[in-house]
């Protein structure tokens, strides 16, 4: 089956009782026995529930996997991923981390004896100077956020399948349209769908996929013990939302690719952040793994301070000034003072997330009326 075809039928059959073409929504949290451990394959929903069901099959599906795991949210599906570890495993991760996973990590599992190396991971090579008998996990995020540097997926899993170590990439930014990480050697890949998958800015929800049945086995055990469950009804919407995920992303990156060259241009505009850019460091690595560039730019002012910024955020109509990405709507953020706040401001200079930096989530409207709004407010300042 080809993407645009399973995006819309990949795990999806109509409903045998009554021929519904759109799996129900099953808002039930038991089901009926017909005598003790005599059911239909469903007892309890936080184990089971037939519209998550579905959903995992479609997920599955879209990233090529055996398996896959919904979950309540991103971070709920990391937090299953993290529980895997014993005290004093170790994790290498990029270093330019989502602020939710890195908080997650650091604040959370440290306490339990998980140690993390943050590193420059652009360079694949660099990772046999952390590797030592204690890692277990090696954990890539590319596109990253806001910088957009590329991780060349399948160097770094060259390295860890050699040495039996599980790799996990956060495929948030790309979407399975773009890139699908277990094939080019991944364990293991995971979504917060809230993002593209979703598409529409109206649920939270996060995945799992692999193609390992012990880790899908185990994470299914974790999942159960600890209960960080979707509601059927957003697996609904989820599922929902998928069946235009092809449509949707090749639109926001033709429009991101637009924007990105408008923006280059543009004498208030001292630099923008795009991998499609022939002299993006990584641009070559990018063409090989994703299918487009993606629907995210980031691009900083010659005017580079707050007050600059803060025009241009408040000075745009189309694109809403809001954290979180890959809805259908454009978005615009300052991820100094919103996605990245937590992180000290030296940490942030070094890697160019300057106050004037600002980034954008690049939706499927007209690409005249984007412009034209990006345009408006930089005549602001
Ligand atoms: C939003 C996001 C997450 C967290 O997902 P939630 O659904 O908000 O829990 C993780 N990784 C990346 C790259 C994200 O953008």
């Amino acid at each position: 089956m080809k993407f645009a075809t399973k995006v819309i039928h990949a795990g999806v059959s109509p409903d045998p009782s009554t021929g519904a073409i759109m799996t129900p929504i099953f808002q039930t949290s038991t089901y009926v026995q017909e005598a003790p451990g005599v059911h239909k394959g469903f007892e309890y929903a936080r184990t089971q529930n037939p519209t998550r069901s579905a959903l995992e099959s479609n997920l599955a599906a879209l990233e090529n996997a055996k398996g896959a795991l919904s979950f309540s949210s991103g971070l709920a599906a990391m937090d299953a991923i993290l529980k895997m570890l014993n005290p004093g495993d170790e994790i290498i991760s990029t270093n330019d981390l989502y602020g939710g996973s890195y908080r997650l990590m650091t604040k959370l599992f440290s306490k339990y004896g998980i140690k993390m190396s943050f590193i420059d991971l652009e360079k694949a090579e660099n990772i046999h100077n952390y590797i030592n008998s204690n890692t277990k996990l090696v954990w890539i995020e590319t596109p990253t956020n806001p910088m957009l540097n590329i991780v060349d997926i399948k160097k770094v899993c060259e390295i860890t399948n050699a040495k039996g170590i599980w790799s996990c990439v956060d495929n948030t930014f790309a979407s399975p349209y773009l890139q699908n990480p277990l094939d080019l050697g991944a364990t293991m890949v995971t979504h917060s769908a809230t993002k593209y998958l979703g598409g529409h800015s109206d649920l939270v929800h996060g995945c799992i996929m692999s193609n390992d049945d012990e880790i899908l086995k185990e994470l299914r055990f974790i999942q159960n013990a600890a209960g960080a469950v979707p509601g059927p009804q957003d697996c609904f919407l989820l599922l929902r939302g998928i069946k235009t995920l092809h449509l949707r992303v090749e639109r926001a990156c033709q429009n991101a690719e637009s924007i990105a060259h408008f923006l280059r241009g543009h004498e208030k505009v001292s630099k923008v952040y795009w991998p499609g850019f022939e002299d993006h460091p990584n641009h070559e690595v990018a063409k090989n793994q994703m299918k487009h560039f993606g629907g995210m730019v980031s691009f900083d002012l010659h005017d580079n301070t707050e007050i600059s910024a803060n025009k241009i955020l408040s000075g745009t109509h189309y694109f809403s000034l809001a954290e979180s990405l890959g809805g259908v709507e454009s978005l615009i953020g300052h991820p100094a003072s919103m996605t990245h706040a937590s992180i000290p401001k030296e940490e942030r200079m070094k890697v160019g997330l300057t106050d004037s930096l600002i980034r954008l989530s690049v939706g499927i409207e007209d690409i005249t009326d984007l412009k034209a709004d990006l345009n408006h407010a930089l005549s602001l300042i």
